[in-house]
């Protein structure tokens, strides 16, 4: 789960990273009390949508005048931001942050994740923060540096020395030295008490007044660990989400939206990827992920489907079952009454393998169904996608 930036800022705060003083905003009517409140040389109105690359969509607006901020506020508020995140469709705005600007000397990096090939929390720095990290890494990687931090141990002044003479900040600026080792300790602590995945400062700051600011904050959490945290289940915003996978999420299925016209469901992750591959293979694209899980029902059965038929994209539906714990003739009967119930009237393909898989197929042969039954993955895949390519 992402949450906002407003939200990450706060959490922040509570961690001890420095923040600069700022509000949640939805009206402008807020705006304008709230800036009555302010007094800086300069005013930033940041829209608040859960994708980066905002200010250079004209999502992140400067004023040294405190009137013009009802003004901008206004100007963001319901407007459709497009960035290079959001894809073409776009984010509509609807809370702002409005803070106090900062004096800007020096824009760095920072974010903390856990890095897959060590399978430890790795800290990511640079010193050439800003809009523009991406191409920074794929230009000039030795500018990008890595410091893991061993889980048994936590983190250590050593990681935080590595990072900062690293970086050379000793000559960039020797006053946030030690403020810069403290924060990445900070920052340790946030990551692991919050179950975080991601945490990311672009741009953290150094200010004309030598000292340390996180002018932006990007916090994704573990799904798997939210329900340790009430206070973070609070955080989250629907309107960021996409509405099949708030609605697979209700059913507890994973679901995830792709582009192409191959509805699948598949239990099991792993053998939801081999499926998405194998239709690829075949010439023709998944238009989802969708893993029912390994107690398929004939309730989760009919509500993928339903999740499935919603998306105008797919042509057909392509249900890839192992029985290994689940019962091929159970998810048989699950297919038939939930199709039944849905009305499908798209090309179905069933492959069924595993535990009572012939009995499985019998029942959906008998079913009156026109569903085409399959027992090998790479036959049931160029079927379907032969049956949806000839629509
Ligand atoms: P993003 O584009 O979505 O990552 O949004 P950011 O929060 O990173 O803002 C984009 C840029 O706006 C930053 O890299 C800064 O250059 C600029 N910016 C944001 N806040 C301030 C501020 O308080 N003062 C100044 N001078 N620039 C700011
Ligand atoms: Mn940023």
């Amino acid at each position: 789960m992402n949450i906002h930036e407003f939200q990450a800022k706060r959490l922040f705060a509570q961690f001890g990273i420095p923040v600069p003083r700022g509000k949640e905003i939805k009206s402008v009517r807020a705006a304008e009390k709230w800036v009555a409140a302010l007094d800086t040389p300069v005013y930033v109105v940041k829209a608040q949508i859960h994708a980066g690359g905002r200010g250079k969509a004209g999502g992140v607006k400067l004023t040294k005048h405190r009137e013009e901020v009802p003004k901008l506020a206004k100007e963001l508020l319901g407007k459709t931001l497009v960035t290079h995140q959001t894809g073409p469709k776009g984010r509509k705005v609807r809370r702002l942050l409005i803070e106090e600007g900062a004096d800007i000397a020096k824009e760095l990096y920072l974010g903390l994740l856990v890095d897959r090939d060590s399978g430890r929390p790795t800290f990511v720095a640079s010193t050439e923060g800003g809009m523009d990290i991406e191409e920074v890494a794929a230009r000039t990687p030795e500018k990008v540096l890595k410091e893991a931090v061993d889980p048994a141990v936590g983190f250590q002044a050593h990681n935080g020395r590595n990072l900062a003479f690293g970086l050379g900040l000793p000559q960039i600026e020797p006053a946030v030295v030690s403020p810069f080792i403290a924060m990445l300790d900070n920052l340790y602590r946030l990551f692991l008490e919050k179950d975080a995945s991601l945490v990311e400062i672009n741009p953290l700051v150094i200010t004309t007044e030598k000292t340390l600011l996180a002018l932006d904050g990007k916090i994704s959490l573990d799904d798997n660990g939210l329900f340790k945290h009430p206070d973070l289940q609070k955080l989250r915003d629907l309107h960021e989400e996409e509405p099949l996978e708030i609605e697979a999420s209700q059913h507890n299925l994973n679901y995830v939206k792709l582009d192409g016209n191959i509805g699948c469901m598949v239990n099991g992750a792993g053998l939801a990827m081999a499926t998405m591959d194998v239709i690829k293979l075949a010439g023709s694209e998944p238009a989802n992920f969708l893993d029912v899980g390994g107690g398929a029902t004939k309730e989760t059965v009919a509500a993928g489907f339903r999740i499935l038929l919603k998306d105008p994209h797919v042509k057909g539906i392509f249900i890839n079952i192992f029985g290994g714990i689940v019962r091929c003739e159970r998810i048989a009967h699950g297919v038939i009454e939930a199709a039944r119930e849905v009305g499908i009237t798209l090309p179905v393909v069933v492959r069924l393998q595993g535990t009572n898989a012939e009995e499985g197929r019998r029942l959906l042969l008998d079913s009156g169904l026109t569903v085409d039954v399959a027992t090998d993955l790479w036959e049931a895949a160029q079927k379907i996608v032969q049956m949806t390519s000839a629509k």
